[in-house]
């Protein structure tokens, strides 16, 4: 049931004489158990909304025409959880002091469908899993991670176990969509395990339309928590060996790479990310995978990057990046500007920053924390004598509300620092302007 919080004033929900505290419980006789049965639901023009109020059971009877709705507001609803206690969880290495909803362990089948959420369908139902497939909630973020249920299980530690192609291969079967993951974890899943993995997973093509091997995330933050290694130049090399002959083969015979590697494991071997046609059509990544080549790509059909501030007169900025990333920045920026002609027009320092944080072993900038950056730009400013007229961070450090992970935000920067800090995302089939444009964020003022 949905519990409606607000109804909007002059809609038809008024008009049915539908009040905040009802529940819909049922539309078109089906059960309305949350906001995506809601939405199918009322995909149907003629509608007879059951709605309980104060023990009460209520018809009501409308017309919706398509592209309408009722004007309801309902309830957040709650978020499903994992079963499981992953040996690798990233979660359970957050150190304290972290925005709230960063302690949280969803894994939820909707958020999946919804926002590409990695779930492992441990704790799925079978009527989760029927349903999938009867509302169509396709593509789904698949974590194996092994498909070897002994190992899967010493991975994941999981309540309750499902067997994990039985369960994908029910979802495949009726045409669902899901692209894949594996989260490396030395000793555990790579080498022989990771190609039968590999190998089980490609029989599921076409439906498996993809799969992601990520290096596995250590913070600092490991007390009490089971001993593992992390991803050496070693094991990044072996791994490489291992997957290069499927990517070719794939290529040859399905026409697209299907197994993608993380950047981390190019930057643990000293090469060069892929070209973009390797990663088809980036289908991970949200996941992290082809980032840096989809951010090249960005450069490369720049026109300018600093235009709007130079219109407005400023010369001089400083751009904030994650250690791993530093490096490359540096070259592709300088290549950019050289090509744009404004390399002799602006001063730029990049800052790459260290993560305090979470320990230094984690370098990319998506996990960088507002004080981390605060740190790394005082230092800056200490060493160089400024920062020139504006700061420019990276949006992967801040969240939909403009939070970083600490719960600081780019305005207290700004206050702290006395300059404007903006964040940007770049988008490849836009012209790129890190001053201004499509999702740019200025921040001078107070964000709370
Ligand atoms: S599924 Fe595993 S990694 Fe994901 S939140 Fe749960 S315990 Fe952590």
């Amino acid at each position: 049931m949905l519990k409606v919080v607000s109804v909007a004033r002059g809609g038809k929900g008024e008009a049915l004489g539908i009040q905040p505290g009802d529940q819909v419980s049922r539309i078109n006789g089906e059960p309305i158990r949350d906001h995506l049965d809601y939405h199918f639901a009322m995909a149907d023009e003629e509608v007879v909304i059951e709605v309980l109020r104060d023990l009460r059971r209520l018809e009501l009877s409308t017309f919706v025409p398509a592209g309408e709705d009722l004007g309801l507001e309902f309830e957040a609803e709650k978020i499903r959880l994992c079963g499981n206690d992953c040996v690798f969880c990233f979660i359970d290495q957050n150190p304290a002091g972290m925005r709230d909803t960063l302690y949280v362990k969803d894994e939820d089948y909707r958020l999946s469908f919804l926002h590409g959420n990695f779930v492992t369908l441990t704790n799925m139902k079978t009527w989760e899993l029927e349903r999938i497939v009867r509302q169509r909630l396709s593509p789904q973020y698949i974590s194996v991670h092994s498909t070897n249920p002994e190992i899967r299980k010493r991975l994941l530690k999981p309540k309750v176990e499902r067997d994990i192609l039985e369960a994908m291969g029910y979802l495949t079967s009726h045409g669902i969509v899901l692209h894949t993951q594996v989260v490396l974890c030395p000793g555990y899943n790579d080498g022989d395990d990771l190609l039968h993995t590999m190998e089980d997973l490609a029989r599921l093509q076409p439906e498996v339309q993809s799969l992601a091997i990520v290096p596995l995330g250590m913070t600092s933050h490991r007390r009490g928590l089971p001993k593992l290694e992390p991803v050496s130049p070693e094991v990044a090399r072996e791994t490489f060996e291992l997957v290069r002959p499927y990517q070719r083969r794939f290529r040859r015979r399905f026409g697209k790479t299907w197994v993608y590697l993380a950047d981390e494991f190019y930057r643990l071997l000293g090469r060069t990310v892929p070209a973009a046609a390797h990663y088809d059509d980036f289908p991970q990544l949200e996941n992290g995978i082809g980032m840096t080549r989809h951010f090249f790509q960005a450069l490369e059909g720049a026109e300018d990057l600093f235009g709007e501030a130079l219109r407005r007169g400023e010369r001089a900025f400083t751009v904030v990046t994650g250690e791993l990333f530093g490096p490359i920045l540096r070259r592709a920026l300088r290549r950019t500007l050289r090509r744009t002609g404004e390399l002799d027009r602006i001063r730029l320092r990049l800052v790459p920053v260290p993560n305090s944080f979470y320990g230094r072993g984690v370098t990319v900038a998506g996990l960088l924390v507002g004080r981390d950056i605060l740190t790394g730009l005082q230092k800056a400013r200490r060493r160089y004598g400024t920062l020139g007229e504006r700061i420019f961070i990276p949006p992967a450090t801040v969240n939909d509300d403009g939070l970083f992970l600490d719960g600081l935000c780019p305005e207290d920067i700004a206050s702290e620092l006395g300059l404007p800090v903006s964040t940007r995302a770049f988008d490849p089939t836009k012209p790129l302007n890190l001053y201004e444009g499509e999702g740019a964020h200025e921040h001078a003022t107070s964000c709370r």
